[in-house]
């Protein structure tokens, strides 16, 4: 087991439901800007709970993603029912042995990987009134999460269960919602419906070894799409996005997709194509993404025996509002009104070359009224120069590179 990534409580929605996925190579997937968004409220609470509020609003400047947010809760109503609390408490279970330890706390999720399956609550407290141990996850996303459902919460859940040795245990969701306002949903878990949890990650651990020696072995694995595919890190090797299009087993004929009658299809076909293509979408997305990486430092050969490279390449836009006079004065009132109701803030030069020549230039003409207005642009400060990176001719990216 040890040589497969960790096995995370956060992962267990995805790899419960297609365990391939933790076999299967993996890639890193870029964070988005709502987790890292979460990521800074979560490492808010931490400290203002350990340090105190005035560190935490020392610490994190207001200018980061979702320190904003995080600013402005109501704290000592967010752990009113709660004492003797740990923040960010890291947990490790043993599916074999049923057992779990407390790993510490305030790890920063650098984890040694033991084999075990890790899972770190943001908060895990007494409640006040009962003296249950409350496991406590704070959800930052748009969508709420439902402590009922929750597979990392009821990880969570059987982990404090077995280290503190007590009976029930609620399971409680914090969603913080944009506007610094929160609520809770939270499930009671009775110990006997913890300890079938722990069963079941036993056989999920065993699985995963069955797997593991399968993929070892060369055979292809069985694997199971569904909503859970869309952070799957597994997914440039996934066998299910690669075989995409063969699976379609209700194309008649492959040779002519563009006439699929999709209405044929029954709505579970429908349903099965729509999570397909996403899949192959988020595949491909993935994909592209590490071929972006390595032609930034790699040649790629394309048909023709082409080399390319992805580099940076100036380009400039016309700023439309300065340039609306210019173009006034050079071409006329009419092109600049049709250009200044056909178009945004910034203008693409092919979109200007293009409403000149349905103004009915051409030739000669157009290429001296493009240069002209160009110089204007230029002078008057019109132009909006920026670089973006574009796959190109490998060689004249090699010679910007020693430049
Ligand atoms: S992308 Fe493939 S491997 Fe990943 S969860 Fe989906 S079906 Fe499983």
């Amino acid at each position: 087991m040890t040589d497969l990534p960790i096995l995370s409580a956060s992962y267990l929605p995805r790899v419960i439901a297609c365990p391939a996925s933790h076999v299967l190579p993996q890639m890193k997937l870029e964070t988005s800007e709502a987790a890292e968004r979460g990521t800074n409220i979560h490492a808010f609470l931490e400290v203002a709970f350990n340090e105190g509020r005035e560190a935490a609003l020392e610490k994190f400047s207001a200018e980061l993603p979702g320190i904003g947010i995080a600013r402005e809760l109501d704290l000592e109503l967010l752990w009113a029912d709660l004492d003797e609390g740990l923040a960010e408490a890291t947990f490790a279970f043993h599916p074999e042995k049923q057992a779990a330890r407390l790993m510490g706390t305030s790890l920063g999720r650098q984890y040694e990987n033991t084999g075990e399956i890790l899972g770190t609550a943001d908060f895990v407290a007494k409640h006040r009134a009962t003296q249950q141990i409350v496991v406590v996850d704070y959800k930052t996303g748009l969508i709420p999460v439902d402590a009922a459902t929750s597979q990392q919460l009821a990880f969570l859940a059987l982990a404090a269960h077995l280290h503190f040795g007590t009976g029930d245990v609620i399971a409680r969701i914090v969603h913080i919602r944009e506007d610094a306002t929160f609520h809770f949903n939270e499930r009671e878990y009775a110990a006997e419906k913890l300890r079938e949890f722990g069963a079941k990650l036993s056989e999920l651990q065993q699985v995963i070894s069955v797997f593991s020696k399968w993929h070892d072995a060369g055979k292809t694995l069985p694997v199971n799409i569904g909503e859970h595919c869309r952070y799957c890190p597994a997914i440039a090797s996934c066998p299910a996005a690669a075989a995409v299009f063969q699976k379609l087993q209700w194309a008649l004929n492959k040779d002519k997709i563009d006439q699929w009658n999709l209405r044929q299809l029954s709505a579970q076909e429908a349903g099965a194509l729509w999570e397909r293509l996403q899949l192959i979408k988020k595949a491909l997305e993935v994909q592209e993404t590490a071929l972006r990486d390595f032609a930034r430092e790699n040649v790629l050969e394309v048909s023709g025996g082409k080399q390319m490279m992805l580099g940076k390449q100036e380009y400039s836009q016309i700023a439309l509002g300065r340039a609306l006079e210019i173009i006034s004065e050079v071409c006329g009132h009419d092109l600049a009104e049709h250009l200044l109701t056909a178009t945004n803030a910034k203008l693409p030069k092919s979109e200007l070359e293009t409403a000149l020549k349905a103004s009915g230039l051409q030739g000669g003409e157009l290429r001296q009224v493009l240069a002209v207005l160009n110089h204007e642009f230029e002078k008057q400060g019109a132009l909006i120069h920026a670089t973006r990176e574009v796959m190109q001719p490998a060689e004249k990216v090699i010679k910007l590179q020693d430049k």
